[in-house]
C-alpha cells in the first residue's frame, strides 16, 4: 500500500501518518525525515542535499525525489510507504509518478484530510508552549491548570510564531494555492479520498483504517 496524505497544516496528517505507518508496517516518509536520513548516512544525496540546508536554501524537487529514489532501491519501501507533506506541487507531483512508474510502482491513494480553515485557525492558534521546560498545551482540550501559565513551573506560556492568528490564515493561503492543485490531479489519477478531519483523532483514524481495509 503506497499513500500520499495532502490536507492543511493543523490536519492532523502527520500524527495520522505516524499511527497508520505503526500499525501497518508502512515507512513514513517526511520530507523532513527523509533529508535527515540521507544527511546522516552521508550518501551523494545526502551530501548535496546538506549544501543546501546550510546555506538555507530549499533542497530541489529532483533531490528529494532521487531521496525517495534511493529508499526504493535499497528495498526500504518494499512494504509500502506514506508520503506526508510531499509533493506539495504539481511539478513535484508529476515526477513523483514518472519516479515511481520507472520501478513499476502504482500510489495506491492520495488521502486529503479535509478540515476547514476555522478549524485549522482554532487549532493552530490554540497551541501554546513553555519556553523553559517545552511542555504543550492546547485551548480549549488541554489548558493548563491555571490560565497561561505552565502546569509544571508557572512560567508564562508562549505561541510559536507560526502559531499566531494571522500567520496560520497565511500558512493556509499558502497551502490552498500551492497544494490545492494536487487534489485535482490526484483526481484525475481517479486515486483520491477524502477523509473528514474534523471529527477527532481517534475517529479520524477509524475512518483513515476504513480507507485502507
Ligand atoms: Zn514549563
Amino acid at each position: 500500500m503506497n499513500l500520499v496524505f495532502l490536507g492543511p497544516p493543523g490536519s492532523g496528517k502527520g500524527t495520522q501518518a505516524a499511527r497508520l505507518a505503526a500499525e501497518r508496517h508502512l515507512v513514513h516518509l517526511s520530507t523532513g525525515d527523509v533529508l535527515r536520513e540521507a544527511v546522516k548516512l552521508g550518501t551523494e544525496l545526502g551530501k548535496q542535499a546538506e549544501s543546501f540546508m546550510k546555506k538555507g536554501e530549499l533542497v530541489p524537487d529532483n533531490l528529494i525525489i532521487g531521496l525517495i529514489e534511493d529508499r526504493i532501491k535499497r528495498g526500504a519501501l518494499r512494504e509500502g510507504f506514506i508520503l506526508d507533506g510531499f509533493p506539495r506541487t504539481i511539478p513535484q507531483a508529476e515526477s513523483l509518478k514518472e519516479m515511481l512508474e520507472k520501478h513499476s510502482i502504482a500510489l495506491s491513494k492520495a488521502i486529503l484530510f479535509d478540515v476547514e480553515d476555522e478549524e485549522v485557525v482554532r487549532r493552530l492558534s490554540g497551541r501554546w508552549y513553555c519556553p523553559p521546560c517545552n511542555a504543550g498545551y492546547n485551548y480549549p482540550a488541554q489548558m493548563p491548570q491555571s490560565d497561561g501559565v505552565c502546569d509544571q513551573d508557572m512560567t508564562p506560556l508562549k505561541r510559536r510564531p507560526d502559531d499566531e492568528e494571522s500567520v496560520v490564515r497565511n500558512r493556509l493561503e499558502v497551502y490552498k494555492k500551492q497544494t490545492e492543485p494536487i487534489i485535482g490531479f490526484y483526481r484525475q489519477e481517479s486515486i483520491l479520498t477524502k477523509i473528514n478531519a474534523q471529527q477527532s483523532p481517534d475517529a479520524v483514524f477509524q475512518s483513515l483504517l476504513k480507507e485502507v481495509a
